[in-house]
């Protein structure tokens, strides 16, 4: 991928650089490890990104692993979810997937041996009295009165866990640290936990199940992972995870944390949003208003876009929150390079040319891409009848309004000067109906040779041609940037926004879009990026609306230049 890395170097590569010049590592080797309990999201490109360009820059490679360790939430529809969207993104794991279910009898001997060694030891407490044995950040933990059973019952307890002689929840394998260790990670976390549940992988053959605290670091060591590279929240862990590995004397990634990524006006739990789908607040995990990778995809964002996006924000050590436009103004950016440029009006109104022949028909010549000039040109037809946009004409224009209105003259894009003559009103609402012009035949192409000036521009459609199309808008998915600081008796959902979805039953399109394929994207003049949706028919296109042409973020970043300056 020919993506830049701008700017220095962060501090992974830092870290990175100084593991390789001290020989700590002789090569990079990351990892991609989602739990397969949901579809990835925004945030998770980050982690992908992070992992696989890493691994990229520094001429390694970056396994993708199913961090399976939760039967009850897990399943394969996730699981194959989660390939068909990493490679989308673009990366390829080449023959290194995994599952850390491949490694359960792995962990159950490394399980045993800390067993052997005195470091472990079988617990009945039941959750709730682990809990409350635990301490808190001020006070001591307590010990389990179960703590100091001889090796052997405790080797004979874990073997009979293992067979499913114990009910559920009644016993679990906890690591013997330290009780008043001022981390309560280290105070004798679970190791594992009885679970009389199927795996989407093991079937039944497994009823006891790791914890992601005994399972994560050890699966990175075996796929002999040098650069473990987690969020902030698994700083915490890091000691338990080091002593872990410590004391099974095995291969010792370093793991490194950076903060997760947050978006404005956006949730990322998948727990959020999943009660988004389930509860019907959206269409599906693919719905264009979602932040998942199936619903940005959808809604026509490239993964050119989003890679890129993952490259601008960069890594930190702190949290903080991302603004969405920013995001939405790296797909602008590779937008307004890639997609062909067309004509389409979604607020129509008819707008008639009297002294332009009934049947006659010319074809334009269009720009497909003027940031492209491969892209070349295409005929559009023009004719008596045409379809602007609503909002391009008033009755009575404004101040600054340099539309079209009674008697003023516009320039037809590609076309013709035309000007006001008179309008048709709906007797029943007076709304304007049709508007109806005269045009100047000595200005086809869009200038006048007396040199007489218009002050606009607009996109227009031959009504006889057009295609019809449905086109959906989307706004913000929640009214709050911040959706889930939530006040006093609400819940993120009391921040949904009731107008993400305007649908646009009746648009009008030029009829070079004809047959476009689910996925094809277009830039409509003035208007912003669109792409088409898979509900499309062949009797009639559905289009989603990508972005709008309003860089809202370039806006934010000029002021800020211009403050700093002044
Ligand atoms: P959730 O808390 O919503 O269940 P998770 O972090 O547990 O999310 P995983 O499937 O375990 O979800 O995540 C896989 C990888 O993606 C992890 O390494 C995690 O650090 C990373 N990741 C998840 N969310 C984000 C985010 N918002 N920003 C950056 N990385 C993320
Ligand atoms: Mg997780």
């Amino acid at each position: 991928m020919s993506e830049h890395i701008s700017g220095g170097k962060n501090f992974i590569q830092q870290i990175i650089e100084q593991d390789l010049a001290q020989g700590r590592f002789q090569g990079v080797h990351t990892r991609f490890p989602p739990e397969p309990n949901g579809y990835l999201h925004i945030g998770h490109a980050k982690a992908i990104v992070l992992n696989f360009s890493l691994a990229q820059q520094y001429g390694g490679k970056c396994n993708l692993r199913m961090d399976d360790t939760n039967p009850l939430t897990e399943s394969t529809e996730y699981v194959e979810a989660i390939k068909e969207d990493v490679r989308w993104l673009g990366y390829d794991w080449e023959d290194r997937f995994y599952y850390a279910s491949d490694y359960f009898e792995q962990l159950y001997q490394w399980a045993v041996e800390l067993i052997k060694k005195g470091k472990a030891y079988v617990c009945d407490l039941s959750p709730e009295e682990i809990r409350q044995y635990r301490g808190t950040l001020t006070t001591p933990g307590r010990e389990s009165p179960w703590r100091n059973r001889s090796v052997e019952e405790n080797l004979e307890l874990f073997e009979r866990m293992r067979r499913g002689e114990f009910p559920e929840g009644s016993r679990t394998l906890r690591a013997k640290i330290d009780m008043a260790h001022p981390n309560l990670n280290m105070r004798d976390p679970v190791m594992y936990r009885i679970l009389h549940a199927p795996h989407h992988r093991t079937g039944t053959k497994w009823c006891i199940y790791p914890t992601y605290d005994w399972a994560h670091g050890q699966c990175d060591s075996i796929e002999g992972i040098t650069h473990s590279i987690c969020t902030l929240e698994f700083e915490n862990h890091r000691p338990l995870y080091d002593w872990f590995l410590d004391q099974l004397g095995v291969h010792h990634p370093r793991q490194i944390e950076f903060a997760r990524l947050n978006l404005t006006y956006t949730v990322m739990s998948k727990r959020k949003l999943l009660q988004l789908v389930q509860e019907g607040h959206v269409r599906g995990w693919d719905d264009p208003r979602m932040p998942t990778l199936r619903g940005l995809r959808r809604r026509g964002y490239t993964p050119e876009a989003i890679r890129n996006f993952c490259h601008t924000i960069g890594v930190a050590k702190f949290n903080s929150t991302v603004d969405l436009a920013l995001l939405e103004h790296c797909v602008r950016e590779h937008l307004n390079k890639v997609a062909p440029r067309v004509m389409a009006v979604l607020r129509p109104l008819k707008l008639v040319i009297v002294n332009y022949p009934e049947d006659k028909v010319e074809y334009l010549e269009a720009i497909n891409n003027p940031e492209d000039p491969q892209a070349g040109t295409r005929p559009v037809p023009f004719c008596r009848e045409l379809y602007i946009e609503q909002d391009d004409f008033r009755l009575e224009p404004p101040p600054k309004y340099y539309r079209l209105a009674p008697g003023r003259e516009v320039r037809l894009r590609y076309a013709y000067f035309v000007k006001c003559v008179e309008v048709v009103r709906d007797p029943a609402t007076d709304q304007v109906v049709e508007v109806r012009c005269t045009y100047d035949p000595n200005t086809r192409g869009g200038a006048a040779p007396d040199g007489r000036k218009v002050k606009a521009t607009l996109h227009w459609v031959s009504a006889r041609h057009a295609i019809r199309a449905q086109v959906r808008l989307y706004n913000h998915l929640f009214t709050k940037p911040d959706p889930e600081n939530v006040e006093e008796g609400k819940t993120f959902l009391d921040y949904l926004n009731p107008n993400s979805l305007e649908v646009l039953p009746e648009c009008f399109i030029e009829p070079s879009v004809q047959g476009a394929q689910p996925g094809t994207r277009y830039q409509f003049e003035r208007l912003g990026y669109f792409c088409v949706d898979p509900d499309s028919t062949p009797e009639k296109l559905v289009f989603n609306r990508t972005v709008s042409l309003k860089d809202t973020w370039a806006k934010v970043q000029k002021r800020l230049q211009q403050q700093s300056a002044g």
